[in-house]
């Protein structure tokens, strides 16, 4: 078994301190939080998750006698956009911290605010992202720019981050990481900040939690170890897919990908979606799972449409025979059963994606019941992981966001993480 890059980078030079035990007394802490939280067209936050998600962290600080200076990214703003402000959600966080929130109107001017903060204090900055430094990605280069002005606008915007950077270590005497979601950027906040705390960075509650969870699945897991890959294409999954391969006991394979796999193996799939470039993917995926050892299920009976909507005329059928004006849109009750009896055979289960176009209430059935026998394991006693947007909004609806052991809030961190890739936020933490 291949083990993943976490953890191999423990033996370094540098100190790599922790939340529960820092002294912050006396201390400025810069927390990199995610408040990158849905707003109405009222400016008023719709979910607020993220900003729940950050209390304990921030709350930490506070309670061991530090300040607090946060800084976040919120929308992808192309430069200072109203719309885009951290402003906004001042409120919000002042309620759930229970402390005032002063407010830097740019964060690259607040020297004098964090120069004068006070244990107990706490200082929100501007949206990062209103600088381009803060991805590191040059803006507002015309549409027909050269190749030479592409690279001189990227080395321009590369030579003023360095700069960014050190202003806002500036501020601080501490630095804690606590975006999950931005952790596979290495943007400036997220990765590059941290080189000016070699002995004073850490993580946050949220990414210790998404780190323990996620290598409870990929690093010691209890087996059997069982995955369920949904989604909509393989091309976009096969990165999992390949580095779960060499992890798991059994791969569960549901959703749109279905019928890549089903084509390749000779069968009719009518309308459904296929990619018919990816045939030969989908076939050495299953050659190499057999080399491997890995029982892989894919939906062999599903609900077919005569149309892509919700009150489509529908049949059951063979997914590997499917009529020609149907198409494939959920898991069939058998095929749901036969997933159902693996899962709650295993004791270690991950999720990631829907088995149908859960976004439908007639399709969500499959998705719907993955999510319900993934409670009920649980409450057996495995550890259950669900990740991804569609699972995570599919176990919410259901009501079972606090029935799983773990629900990821990083989307695109979480499957790179899966994939087996160095996240730059963890590394720089690590490193
Ligand atoms: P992904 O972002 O790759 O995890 O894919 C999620 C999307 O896959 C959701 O929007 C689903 O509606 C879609 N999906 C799942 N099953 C199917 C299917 N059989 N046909 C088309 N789309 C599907």
């Amino acid at each position: 078994m291949r083990s993943i890059p976490f953890g191999q980078k423990l033996l370094t030079k540098h100190i790599m301190q922790n939340i529960s035990n820092y002294d912050f007394s006396g201390k400025k802490a810069i927390v990199r939080v995610d408040f990158n939280v849905p707003l109405n067209d009222k400016f008023e936050i719709t979910d607020d998750t993220r900003i729940r998600a950050a209390i304990p962290t921030l709350k930490k600080v506070l309670e061991k006698g530090g300040a607090l200076i946060i800084m976040s990214h919120l929308g992808r703003p192309k430069g200072v956009e109203a719309k885009y402000s951290l402003k906004h959600i001042i409120g919000a966080v002042e309620a759930k911290l229970g402390a005032k929130v002063q407010f830097a109107d740019d964060c690259m001017k607040a020297d004098a605010q964090a120069a004068a903060l006070k244990p107990g204090d706490v200082l929100l900055l501007e949206n990062l992202r209103f600088y381009a430094e803060e991805e590191g990605k040059p803006r507002g280069l015309a549409a027909d720019a050269s190749d030479e002005e592409k690279k001189a606008a990227k080395a321009a915007v590369k030579a003023s981050q360095k700069e960014f950077v050190k202003k806002l270590a500036s501020y601080a005497d501490c630095y804690i990481n606590d975006a999950f979601g931005t952790a596979h950027r290495a943007h400036a906040s997220t990765a590059l900040i941290a080189e000016y705390f070699p002995n004073d960075k850490m993580f946050g509650y949220v990414m210790e939690g998404e780190i323990k969870a996620i290598n409870t699945v990929l690093e010691s897991p209890q087996r059997p170890l069982t995955a369920i890959i949904g989604g909509s294409k393989v091309s976009s999954k096969i990165g999992i897919i390949s580095h779960l391969l060499d992890l798991v006991d059994n791969l569960v394979i549901g959703g749109g990908m279905v019928y890549t796999f089903k084509k390749a193996l000779g069968g009719k799939v009518g309308k459904s979606l296929c990619e018919d470039d990816q045939q030969d993917v989908a076939l050495n995926v299953l050659s190499e799972a057999k080399k491997k050892g890995v029982k892989v299920y894919l939906s062999d009976t599903v609900v077919a449409a005569d149309d892509f909507s919700n009150d489509a005329n529908t049949i059951i059928c063979p997914s590997n025979n499917i009529p020609d004006d149907y198409e494939g849109v959920d898991a069939a009750p058998e095929a749901v059963a036969k997933f159902r009896e693996v899962i709650l055979a295993s004791k270690t289960i991950l999720w990631n994606g829907p088995v149908g176009v859960f976004e439908m209430p007639n399709f969500a059935k499959g998705t719907n019941a993955i999510a319900q026998t993934l409670k009920e394991a649980t409450d057996k006693g495995a550890f259950t992981l669900v990740g991804g947007g569609d699972s995570v909004a599919a176990v919410t609806q259901m009501g079972y966001a606090d029935k799983v052991s773990y629900v990821s809030t990083g989307g695109g961190a979480m499957l790179e993480y899966l994939e087996g890739k160095v996240l730059p936020g963890i590394a720089a933490i690590q490193g």
